[in-house]
């Protein structure tokens, strides 16, 4: 098992990352007994998974209610967190009892908010259950639900008290929710440059038999390296920029141009999908802008053609345009851009859309 304490300004919180997690004391240890737990788990998380949490909550003294969500971004919404803010209420969760967000990036980012506004605020617990969530939303405080208009328009920022990142429960992931997170992973190979960079690039040069990346999810020591890395790079960030107020920018290379096309698929395409395409295609606009040499992206789209990610995009950058406009990053008519000048040295840009909008268009 592998720990990882994050530093914030309301105390601190550890991420363990390990096998059958559930069935050692790590529960006991963190959490106070006599709390309610409101545990939200996703649908398509195998039930005897939930059922060794519920099992260990109720070893460490706990009542324990569960409420299914069902899963999709579609229902990352306020909608949502009504209903789970009824049921918990009506259960008699009140402020010194906790929530549990067992499941993928939308459910920790919807029990994150609630949990942050829920009486003002609770204790949350998180346990991604997908590889997208292990190496990255799990940890960082950034939660919220989307809008019609657009992602994430609404959230706070509000730690866990603890994340649990079981990687027995990757073992039902299917090939499309394991490539999901390679996008996200690549972002952190690409803003480390590291030992990271360099597992990806030793990828692309000796991939494995039929392009099996199967083994990243069954290899426990492999996945819980994987995980630790991204993370370990990702704490650099955000414990010096709780509030996305500069550095930690950098985190959202490919999300400016990855979140346009998550929307105009009318989320269709998956959030690691859309990062993937959205890293090439910001990145093809530095090497316009001069900013970054051509070798990098020529990288990246190796990594991801080995990978079996596909790089295509199906919209146009002229439209895209119009949703990066209602980004949260823009600041009247420009925005920040992370740039990638080679893998491990990076800037922030402030560049006016519609100067952007060139780049992204030229090939
Ligand atoms: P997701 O939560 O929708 O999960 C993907 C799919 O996997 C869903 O169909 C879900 O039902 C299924 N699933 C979950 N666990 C499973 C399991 N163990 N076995 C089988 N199926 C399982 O999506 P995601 O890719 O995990 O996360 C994407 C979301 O995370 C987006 O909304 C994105 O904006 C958000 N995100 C947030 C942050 C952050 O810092 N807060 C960072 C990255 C992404």
């Amino acid at each position: 098992m592998k720990n990882l304490t994050l530093k914030t300004p309301r105390g601190n919180y550890t991420v363990y990352v390990g096998n059958v997690l559930f069935l050692s004391d790590v529960i006991k240890k963190e959490l106070f007994s006599n709390r309610k737990v409101f545990v939200v788990f996703d649908e398509n998380v195998p039930t005897e998974f939930v059922y060794n949490i519920k099992n260990a909550l109720k070893r460490a003294n706990s009542d324990v209610f569960l409420h299914n969500f069902s899963s999709g971004e579609e229902n990352k919404n306020l909608e949502s967190v009504l209903k789970i803010a009824s049921k918990a209420f009506e259960v008699g969760i009140t402020r010194k009892d906790v929530f549990f967000a067992v499941g993928g990036g939308v459910v920790s980012d919807v029990v994150g908010f609630l949990s942050s506004v829920y009486m003002r605020g609770v204790g949350f617990y998180c346990v991604p259950t997908t590889l997208l969530s292990a190496v990255d939303a799990c940890v960082g405080g950034k939660n919220g639900v989307d809008l019609p208009e657009g992602k994430n328009l609404i959230g706070t920022f509000y730690n866990p008290e603890a994340v649990f990142c079981d990687t027995a429960a990757f073992a039902s992931l299917n090939e499309r929710d394991i490539k999901n997170a390679l996008g996200e992973c690549v972002k952190y190979a690409l803003i480390d440059g590291g030992k990271l960079w360099k597992y990806f690039i030793d990828i692309s040069l000796n991939p494995p038999e039929n392009n099996d990346y199967r083994h990243i999810i069954s290899d426990n020591q492999l996945t819980e390296k994987l995980i630790f890395a991204c993370l370990s790079v990702k704490k650099r960030f955000v414990e010096k920029d709780q509030f996305d107020k500069g550095e930690r920018a950098v985190l959202n290379l490919g999300h400016t141009v990855g979140h346009a096309i998550e929307a105009m698929s009318d989320y269709k395409l998956s959030h690691g999908e859309c990062v993937a395409k959205g890293i090439v295609q910001e990145l093809r606009a530095s090497v316009n802008m001069g900013f970054t040499d051509k070798s990098v992206l020529t990288d990246v789209i190796s990594i991801f053609e080995t990978l079996g990610i596909s790089t295509d995009n199906p919209f146009l950058a002229e439209d895209e345009i119009e949703y990066i406009y209602v980004d949260k990053k823009r600041a009247g008519d420009s925005i920040n851009i992370p740039v990638i000048i080679s893998p491990g040295e990076y800037e922030i840009k402030n560049i006016g859309i519609s100067e952007y909008k060139e780049f992204l268009c030229r090939l």
